[in-house]
């Protein structure tokens, strides 16, 4: 399948209108770019269940704090359309100035959903990331849009935004996906040195020793957060951001176990990087 490259906003939103015309259903997987298997298993779920797939592939400076990794972001864009290829349509490209014109004066302000998780590290991350995503709805009019789990606190934003916006598209939520010892693949893990890399494990063991504890039938949150952090810090290279675990439909604080499904999330920084990741539980 040949995959057009598409930069200009206008040809983008132009290709999708006519589309929409002829009735075909579009699949879009918003990225930013530096492609690996997470990436493409959302590719491989839109490619699958909609006539056409549209991927973006745009670091969006919106969703970055001023002392954020924004200029160092990792980029590859050569690599990237060689794993796009052959299943992809368009790939959506913009420069910056293509999506904002420079003094923007509308922004989005989410709340309660942020007042918790990667919102207190990162207070400009999801207003941007709400943005952009409406940016893109906008122009590429999805029936159906692929988001990875391992961003949890941003598929339930996103879940939010598609409701209050009356934006007509579906939410896909797809599973995390791992390397060989649990780490979950991240762009960002390019930046672990060697070191860092052996031992960011651990926010994967920790994560697995929660859910051996719920699956006991541990109901209290602060002793399961307790020993996730007692995993977590017998790694000298790790530095916790947040262990926490909330009702996974509304982000609330638990401190028990109910028939709710619950997310158990963790951020911690290996060296210099972030890391996050995450699972569901539910003990019905
Ligand atoms: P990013 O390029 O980091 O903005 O990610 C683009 C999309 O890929 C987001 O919806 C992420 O949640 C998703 N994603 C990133 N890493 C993974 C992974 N390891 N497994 C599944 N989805 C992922």
């Amino acid at each position: 399948m040949y995959m057009q490259i598409v930069t200009a906003r206008q040809e983008m939103a132009t290709l999708t209108t006519k589309l929409k015309a002829q009735g075909k259903t579009i699949g879009f997987v918003p990225t930013m770019g530096f492609l690996h298997e997470g990436h493409v298993s959302l590719v491989r779920k839109a490619r699958a269940e909609n006539d056409v797939v549209v991927v973006s592939i745009f670091v969006n400076p919106a969703q970055f704090g001023p002392t954020e990794d924004f200029a160092q972001y990792p980029r590859d864009f050569e690599h990237d359309k060689v794993l796009l290829e052959g299943d992809v349509d368009y790939l959506f490209h913009p420069s910056v100035e293509e999506m904002y014109r420079g003094k923007e004066h509308v922004t989005f302000q989410i709340k309660e959903l942020t007042e918790c998780l990667c919102g207190i590290s990162r207070p400009h991350h999801f207003p941007g990331v709400a943005l952009v995503v409406a940016k893109f709805f906008q122009l590429i009019q999805p029936d159906a849009t692929y988001f990875g789990q391992k961003d949890f606190q941003q598929t339930v934003v996103v879940k939010h935004l598609i409701e209050e916006l009356f934006f007509k598209t579906r939410l896909v939520v797809c599973p995390i996906v791992r390397e060989v010892d649990g780490l979950a693949l991240s762009s960002r893990n390019i930046y672990l040195k060697e070191e860092e890399r052996a031992q960011a494990v651990i926010l994967w063991q920790a994560l697995r020793v929660a859910e051996s504890m719920l699956q006991q039938g541990e109901k209290r949150a602060d002793l399961i957060i307790q020993k996730m952090k007692e995993v977590i810090e017998s790694k000298p290279l790790a530095r916790i951001d947040y262990v926490d675990m909330r009702e996974a439909a509304s982000l609330k604080k638990i401190d028990m176990v109910t028939d709710q499904m619950v997310v158990v999330a963790v951020a911690a920084y290996l060296g210099k990087t972030r890391l996050i990741d995450n699972i569901l539980f539910t003990s019905v």
